[in-house]
Order: structure tokens, then C-alpha cells, then sequence
């Protein structure tokens, strides 16, 4: 068997490595912030039907616009937008990756703020395109006047921020936002995979869309909505962003299959989100009582919450594997980071950290 360094593969991609969180089968897998709840089964069944229809006609080529799904993503969306807004892909990694196939590529650069979402230093390294990482502030917090010196410095073709932040759950100012996208003439980026678990009332970058022709904000069926599975990521902006990503996709890239099981849940998102409440509730509580077992919980807005004061994350990680518990080891020294599931998934993982821990 032949190795990478024996092929002829691009010298900018030889050395690095890819996307490698750890599938493994565990109980309580607790470590890329999936939904944990399962699909109701009215829903589910709801969904099969669609799913059933579409297959009668699957020898066609599917609506390479996916008009109904992105009236059905609108209407979801509220805050105004029309259909023409959205745009749809294979989750929010293909939504980026088309995204930085048309504003980036070979040449030009990207500029985030690690520790941030590892696909973004991956997607851009994959279309040939430089990553630049500039600093945060104490906290893991940006600052408009952060985020402004960066951009001044650097001068990226893209901006991408992360709201709320993954792996830390910051939250990110919306004048961080504007401040950024007056600060440069390049596509500012907001990946908001986790906005469903934002505070009630706390807004959304959506808000910023209006006349602002180059934000872009991404969301995801992937998290909140309880369908990773599917692979739907999804983004609002200008029609013209539509416009450029539609040079760069390929021809009909949302199945059939695709297009109907996400309009079919789509059209019951209030019960596929019903347990939002309670994730950001179980997450809370882990934030809450994570101090008095020795640790130091970050504040978090997603469904995930980042701790440190883990002696040996390493040893942490491979204990909790032990009692069937997978977390998440973000390369963050002393830290870790668990989603927040169920209530008996959270109770197992605090008592099971615990025990493990015990000094
Ligand atoms: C999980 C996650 C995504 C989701 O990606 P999909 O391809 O939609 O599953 C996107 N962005 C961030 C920051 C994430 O944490």
C-alpha cells in the first residue's frame, strides 16, 4: 500500500491533517454537539412519506434551486427574508466550502479567531486559500476594536466569526459584526450553527442583512434541529451571494432525497426543536455545578460547554471513554469540552467526570 508522500498530491496539502473526530460507539457520545434527542416519531413518519414520494421521481434530476426548501427555510427564518436569500448545501461545511471556492481560493486569505470551529482552517487550507489567525481577547471575547486592528492588519479577502464561538460558547457582540464588515471590502462570514440555543431575545446576525451586501450568516439543520444525519447547512445573505455560489456548485448538489426530508421537517420545526429548552437548561447546569467538582466552566451559549483545571484532559478523556462517555479533547491545554444531551446523559457525565477526577 502506497502512502500520501508517494502520490502526487497538491505540495499544499502534503503534511496536513484532516478532520478526525473520534466515531466511535459509545452510550453517551457527548462530543460533537449533536442533537441527542431522537426525531419524534409522528415526524419521523411524516418524513419517510415525503421521502417515499420523492423516491417515485428520483429518476429525474432533482430542482437544482430546491425552490420549495428554501421557501421553507425563509419562512423559517422569519426576519424578513424572501426565498431568494437563502442558499442550501450539504451542511454548513459545504455551504463554506462553496462560499470560499467563490471569494477565496488560491491567492487569497481568510481571517479567524482561534480557537474557533476547526473546519474553518481546514475548508480554506482545502481550496487553496491562507488562513490568518488573529488574536482574541481575555475570555475568548472579540472586541469590535479587536476585530477592526486584525482586519487592518492583515487585510483578509474573508472575515469568518463563529456566534456563539465553537469550542469556547462565547458570545459574539453584534457590533463586533458591524464593525468588522466596515472595516473591510471582503465577504464577512458569521457561522451561526448554534443561534437556536442563544438566549430568548438575544439577536441574531440576520438582523445586520439588510443593506449590508457582503454578510453572509450560515446556519445548520445539524444541531438544534436534530438532523445531522441528513447533512443540510444552509445561509442567508444578498441574492447576489446565491449569484457567485451558484458558478461554483455543482450541478443539482442537493438530492432529491435531501430537499424533501428537510422541507418535511422544516414544516414540523416547532416539535424537532421542542428539546431546546431543556439543552440549554442541562448545559446551564453544567456550567452551574461543574465548579464545585474542581473545574472552570467558560460561559456558553451553544449546546456545549468548554471547562479547565483538567489536569490531564488526556487521562480525563480515556476514563470517561472507559465508562462509555465520549467527550471532546479540542487541543486546548487543561481543557475539555461536553455537549449538553439529555438529563440522565448529563447527571451520567457529571458524576462519572466525578468519580473519575477525584482528588
Ligand atoms: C457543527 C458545526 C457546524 C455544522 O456543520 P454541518 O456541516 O452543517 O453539519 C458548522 N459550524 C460550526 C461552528 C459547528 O460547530
Amino acid at each position: 500500500m502506497a502512502s500520501l508522500s508517494d502520490l502526487p498530491i497538491r505540495d499544499d496539502l502534503r503534511g496536513l491533517t484532516p478532520y478526525g473526530a473520534p466515531q466511535k460507539h459509545v452510550r453517551y457520545a457527548l462530543n460533537v454537539n449533536e442533537n441527542t434527542h431522537p426525531i419524534p416519531e409522528d415526524v419521523a413518519r411524516d418524513i419517510v412519506e415525503s421521502l417515499a414520494r420523492a423516491v417515485l421521481t428520483a429518476n429525474r434530476y432533482p430542482d437544482r434551486e430546491f425552490t420549495t426548501l428554501r421557501e421553507s427555510l425563509a419562512a423559517y427564518l422569519g426576519h424578513g427574508l424572501g426565498p431568494e436569500q437563502l442558499w442550501a448545501a450539504n451542511g454548513s461545511n459545504e455551504i463554506i466550502q462553496q462560499l470560499l471556492q467563490a471569494f477565496g481560493g488560491p491567492g487569497r486569505s481568510v481571517l479567524g479567531f482561534p480557537p474557533t470551529y476547526s473546519m474553518h482552517p481546514i475548508i480554506t487550507a482545502g481550496v487553496g486559500s491562507t488562513w490568518v489567525a488573529a488574536e482574541r481577547d481575555a475570555d475568548y471575547e472579540i472586541s469590535p476594536e479587536t476585530a477592526v486592528r486584525a482586519i487592518e492588519q492583515h487585510r483578509p479577502d474573508l472575515v469568518f466569526l463563529c456566534a456563539p464561538n465553537n469550542p469556547t460558547g462565547t458570545a459574539l457582540p453584534l457590533e463586533t459584526i458591524a464593525a468588522a464588515y466596515e472595516a473591510t471590502d471582503g465577504i464577512v462570514f458569521v457561522d451561526e450553527a448554534y443561534a437556536e440555543f442563544m438566549p430568548k431575545g438575544q439577536p441574531s446576525a440576520l438582523t445586520l442583512l439588510p443593506g449590508r451586501e457582503r454578510l453572509v450568516v450560515s446556519r445548520t439543520m445539524s444541531k438544534a434541529f436534530a438532523f445531522a444525519g441528513v447533512r443540510l447547512g444552509y445561509l442567508a445573505a444578498d441574492p447576489a451571494i446565491a449569484d457567485a455560489l451558484r458558478l461554483v456548485r455543482l450541478p443539482y448538489h442537493l438530492s432529491a432525497l435531501t430537499q424533501a426530508a428537510a422541507v418535511a421537517a422544516l414544516s414540523h420545526a416547532p416539535e424537532m426543536l421542542a428539546m431546546v429548552d431543556d439543552i440549554a437548561f442541562q448545559r446551564d447546569r453544567m456550567v452551574a455545578e461543574l465548579p464545585s467538582l474542581g473545574f472552570h466552566p467558560w460561559p456558553s451559549e451553544a449546546n456545549f460547554v468548554l471547562f479547565d483545571g483538567v489536569e490531564d484532559p488526556q487521562a480525563t478523556f480515556r476514563a470517561l471513554l472507559e465508562r462509555d462517555i465520549l467527550i471532546r479533547d479540542v487541543g486546548i491545554p487543561h481543557a475539555l469540552r461536553v455537549t449538553a444531551g439529555t438529563a440522565a446523559e448529563t447527571d451520567f457525565f457529571l458524576e462519572s467526570l466525578a468519580s473519575v477526577t477525584r482528588r
